[in-house]
């Protein structure tokens, strides 16, 4: 084995505690804690059983692939390290010869659960990027592999698949939009109080304009923003079941790499008109979407349209079985 250590990887070492009480998936974890334990299928390793005729690296193909070279100390993984939210210059980690050794001395003391998190999802990200290449000759250069990383963190929630009343004095807005190629961009979104009472309805239609889906989403999220403020709402829950969306919100509002791409310009809009009102954007199932959804659909006939205190005829019946269904926050 390659693996030489003096940390003795069980359940009670500080490497484990590290790994499994880091905050992400579950799956990002098991990898990073196998990492550690030596037990990732490298070319060092297949080349000891015949597996494989060569032990370099398929990245750099200059040092052998040890998981230590692959995660940690391949010039291609020191870039990632260094470009990840750690800003970490492995470069200047002293005496360390493992990936186990380096979560035990420079990681577990220094980084709380949820920068250990992204040591995790880093370690998988990496992993991911090398099996990509091995096995798929897909490249993945530094940003992407970030980008993979980041991924990781958004799960849908696997909490409630209803809907659940906000809490007082909260007021939720749900909002979804749905594009038809050639015909536009619709959209839905419902304001329901802490009582699940409808305060508002609304739907919106871009003839001619087809966009992609996350794009038709933040703009649904803008209209959504600005109806709010005519409104005269201010504390409230915007809900939406468009991952991608949530993906690039969290990653702008963190102050993340945003690019001139209309997406970010729409959702910078977005985090700038909340700014300052305790507005906060969460991601859903699609389950718990359901009355913006059947909006957006009936959105294509009724263009832009407010109900007051009520929805459209065709969508009481989702409305109702959000009620029934609700749960409490
Ligand atoms: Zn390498």
């Amino acid at each position: 084995m390659v693996y030489s250590s003096s940390v003795v990887l069980d359940s009670r070492s500080s490497v484990w505690k590290g790994i499994w009480h880091a905050e992400a998936p579950v799956t990002c974890r098991s990898l990073a804690w196998r990492a550690c334990r030596d037990e990732l299928p490298v070319r060092s390793l297949l080349v000891q059983s015949g597996l494989v005729d060569n032990a370099l690296c398929p990245i750099c193909g200059r040092l052998p692939e040890t998981v230590t070279h692959a995660l940690l100390l391949c010039d291609d993984a020191k870039l990632v390290w260094f470009a990840s939210p750690l800003g970490l210059r492995v470069e200047s980690l002293r005496g360390v010869s493992t990936l186990s050794q380096w979560i035990d001395q420079y990681c577990v003391d220094t980084l709380d659960d949820e920068a250990m998190g992204v040591v995790c999802a880093t370690m998988w990200a990496l992993w991911h990027r090398r099996n990509a290449w091995v096995f798929h000759s897909k490249g993945m250069d530094c940003m992407q592999v970030l980008a993979k990383a980041s991924s990781m963190f958004v799960v849908v929630p696997d909490g409630p698949d209803a809907w659940v009343l906000p809490s007082s004095p909260y007021v939720k807005v749900n909002f979804a939009a749905a594009v038809k190629d050639n015909v536009g961009t619709a959209m839905g979104m419902i304001f329901r109080d802490s009582f699940g009472t409808t305060r508002a309805s609304g739907t919106n239609f871009l003839e001619d304009e087809c966009f992609e889906p996350q794009i038709a989403e933040a703009l649904c999220y803008k209209w959504a923003l600005e109806q709010s403020g005519d409104l005269g709402f201010s504390e409230i829950i915007f809900e939406t079941d468009c991952q991608k969306l949530y993906i690039q919100w969290n990653q702008l509002k963190q102050g993340k790499a945003s690019d001139d791409s209309y997406l970010h310009s729409l959702l910078e809009e977005c985090i700038m008109m909340i700014q300052g009102t305790g507005s906060s954007l969460r991601l859903v199932r699609p389950t718990a979407n359901k009355v913006a959804q059947c909006l957006a659909d009936v959105a294509f006939d009724y263009g832009e349209k407010v109900w007051m205190g009520v929805v459209p005829e065709e969508v009481s019946s989702h409305l109702q079985s959000d009620m029934a269904n609700a749960k409490l926050p």
